[in-house]
């Protein structure tokens, strides 16, 4: 499969501004960005807690990144993961890359929560009936206390 060039890329367009999602940037410098997942196609409500960190610059997978992209990388997942324990009562963080549909490497940053039976840990987390989900408000809620927390937490 051919590489997709930059000018494509879903993720280099809303890093670019020219798609909006709900909520927006929960944080973004010149090497990373996050922001919530969207509403699955079919669906009309978000699990909530599910988030999405990219690095700004289109590679296609973790192999391809520098040690700066890296660590910034980590850095913000970590912070990310303090925020969703501490905003959202997230009982663990999951992260995840899989990479097989989008070429822009892409972390999942996902929030399981307190009651989650065990047939749904792990990578099928989302599919839990119980979990949170919402619309736009409340993604864009949890965009909020997001950014709260790592602004806080940044000082
Ligand atoms: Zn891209």
């Amino acid at each position: 499969m051919s590489e997709q060039p930059p000018s494509d890329c879903f993720i280099c367009r809303k890093h670019r501004g020219e798609i909006s999602i709900p909520g927006g940037a929960i944080y973004a410098d010149d090497l990373v960005y996050v922001g919530h997942a969207q509403i699955r196609e079919g669906q009309t409500i978000a699990y909530l807690g599910y988030l999405m960190v990219e690095p700004k610059r289109h590679v296609p997978d973790l192999a391809a990144l520098t040690d700066e992209e890296a660590r910034a990388l980590m850095i913000l997942v970590t912070r990310l993961s303090r925020a969703l324990k501490a905003t959202e009562n997230a009982e663990r963080v999951y992260l995840f890359v899989i990479g097989e549909n989008v070429h822009h490497v892409h972390i999942h940053v996902v929030a399981r929560y307190a009651g989650a039976p065990k047939e749904y840990w792990g990578a099928r987390v989302d599919e839990w009936p119980a979990a949170p989900r919402g619309g736009t408000q409340e993604m864009e809620a949890i965009c909020a206390r997001l950014r709260v927390y790592l602004q806080k937490e940044s000082g």
